[in-house]
């Protein structure tokens, strides 16, 4: 990710209070129907911060309504500027800007995300994105055409409707922006349910919303869990569309609801086993680095983690011997401490679920180089791990970890290696390091991926279009790709007495 000149970093927010924990729906704030709540917990500390009104199919069906009754024909929202949708948007980017304090706390909290790159990176590209849609906003439009006869014939880029989008809890407050920001641009309305165990920074943005002067009913926040709440949106009648990030398996589980229902549009952002290919003539000191960010950053918990690692044979012993001595450089701690720079894992299931597959690769014979437990004996800490000797059949090599785990494998030509690299059903993201620009360029075509890193990784920005080949999912977000999956669009044909050329 860019990052040039970055504000200085405070320290976090003492005595951080939690206000926003109900359901936000028509800008106001509701108990569940059901009367339910569920605890919130901190990953670095195991504690609960706090209890969250548990949403369900009837609070999902209020803010339904609310979000339908929102984009009637006539409302302030259908007959609203395009402009002022945009000012809007300016306007809560600048909110976001002045909570940054709060809101990089209560991720770091909630989320185990290193508070300092919160502050900076997760920042930078969240304000950069409101800002991007908010520019969109009245400049999404179509094209006059020379059709055929006496017919005058143009076309139009219209809001879909009501949009249901939910969330994962690996960028919860970035996320909530990448699936907010392209939907409103274009005049759609929504219903967020976060991660059941990241709502609140969700919630306190519902807040901002409120205070930006978006309309009633526009943006909808419902807390909750999958089967439940997320499912009802998936399969709910009167939703048009779906965005959805997290797995490939609950991916699978909402086409499969949006088929059975209403075949409402789905687009998806899903897993990954993204390969990462180091040939010999590489700068050896960049390509260490690199391929280490694209595994170890935020502690794993990234789709598009560099997590099969290809090193040319003849440089594969330095390389891993670098990339040792590189991870071994970390400090575990609380992520809200400046100096830590690996926090806890989301929550006991995925640090369990690290830890068996570190465990697997033990017994399947790769060569624990470095790491390869817990950390600690309180939060969810993984040990920095790195293996060698990866072969492609391990379970290490084929499944997605989330976790601060390194796999390095080896390869002796460029056609065995595109043929390894794409043996996957994933298809997200991947690395190339070489100086040769023939190889650069022959990769970057043959590799099966919707983003290809060349010298670099993780270089993502709002500007570009990001998503999935394969069962890495289904559409693109952010770019002018990401704003046009919020838009149908309608061709009108109008006869006329005379066309005139
Ligand atoms: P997940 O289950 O896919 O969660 C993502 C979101 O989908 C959450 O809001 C979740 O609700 C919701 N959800 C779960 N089941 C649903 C259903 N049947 N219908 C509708 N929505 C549903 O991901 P996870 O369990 O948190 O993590 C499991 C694995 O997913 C990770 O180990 C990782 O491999 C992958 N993952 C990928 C990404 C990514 O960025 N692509 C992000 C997160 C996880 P809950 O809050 O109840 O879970
Ligand atoms: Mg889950």
């Amino acid at each position: 990710m860019s990052s040039p000149a970055q504000p200085e970093v405070p320290a976090p927010l003492a005595n951080l209070k939690i206000q926003y924990t109900k359901i936000f729906i028509n800008n106001e704030w509701y108990d569940s129907v059901s009367g339910k709540k569920f605890p919130v917990f901190n990953p670095a500390t195991e504690e609960v911060i706090c209890h969250v009104e548990e949403g369900d199919k009837a609070d999902v069906d209020k803010a339904v309504k609310a979000a339908r009754q929102a984009f009637q024909i006539g409302s302030p929202w259908r007959t609203m500027d395009a402009s002022e949708r945009g000012r809007l948007l300016f306007k809560l980017a600048d909110l976001v800007e002045r909570d940054r304090l709060l809101l990089t706390t209560m991720e770091s909290m909630n989320s185990g995300r290193l508070f300092t790159q919160s502050y900076t990176i997760d920042f930078e590209i969240i304000i950069k994105g409101l800002k991007y849609c908010a520019a969109w906003a009245d400049k999404i439009h179509g094209q006059t055409i020379p059709s055929d006869g006496d017919i005058f014939t143009y076309t139009k880029r219209e809001p879909i409707g009501v949009c249901g989008q939910i969330i994962p809890w690996n960028g919860p407050l970035l996320m909530f922006i990448w699936k907010i920001g392209p939907a409103l641009s274009c005049g759609n309305t929504v219903i967020v349910k976060p991660a059941e165990q990241t709502p609140l920074t969700a919630l306190h943005m519902a807040s901002l919303i409120k205070e930006a002067g978006f309309p009633p009913g526009v943006v909808n926040v419902v807390p909750g869990y999958g089967p439940t709440a997320g499912a009802a949106i998936s399969s709910h009648m009167d939703i048009d569309k779906v965005s959805f990030t997290g797995s490939t398996e609950v991916g699978k589980l909402i086409t499969e609801a949006a088929g059975k229902s209403n075949l409402k549009r789905v687009t998806l952002e899903l897993g990954g086993k993204s390969p990462c290919i180091v040939f010999a003539d590489a700068d050896l000191d960049n390509a260490v680095e690199f391929a280490h960010q694209g595994v170890f950053y935020h502690q794993g918990q990234i789709c598009v983690a560099a997590s099969r690692l290809f090193v040319e044979e003849s440089i594969y012993d330095e390389f891993v011997k670098r990339s040792v001595e590189r991870a071994k450089k970390y400090v575990l701690g609380n992520p809200l401490n400046l100096g830590i720079n690996q926090g806890p894992q989301i929550d006991k299931e995925q640090h369990d679920k690290i830890l068996q597959l570190i465990e697997s690769g033990k017994k399947e014979g790769a060569k624990l180089e470095l790491g390869g437990g817990r950390w600690g004996n309180k939060g969810y800490f993984v040990q920095p791990t790195v293996f060698s000797n990866v072969t492609d059949d391990m379970r290490i090599a084929k499944e997605e970890i989330f976790g601060p785990v390194q796999q390095i494998m080896k390869f002796k030509s460029i056609d065995d290696v595109i043929k390894r690299a794409n043996n996957t059903s994933y298809g997200l993201a991947a690395g190339v390091f070489t100086k040769d620009l023939d190889k650069a360029i022959t990769l970057s075509s043959a590799l099966q991926a919707g983003i290809v890193w060349v010298n670099c990784y993780l270089a993502l920005s709002v500007q570009c279009p990001f998503g999935g080949f394969k069962m890495s999912g289904n559409g693109r977000e952010m770019g002018e790709s990401g704003i046009y999956e919020y838009t149908e669009l309608k061709t009108v044909a109008m006869k006329i007495s005379q066309k005139n050329s």
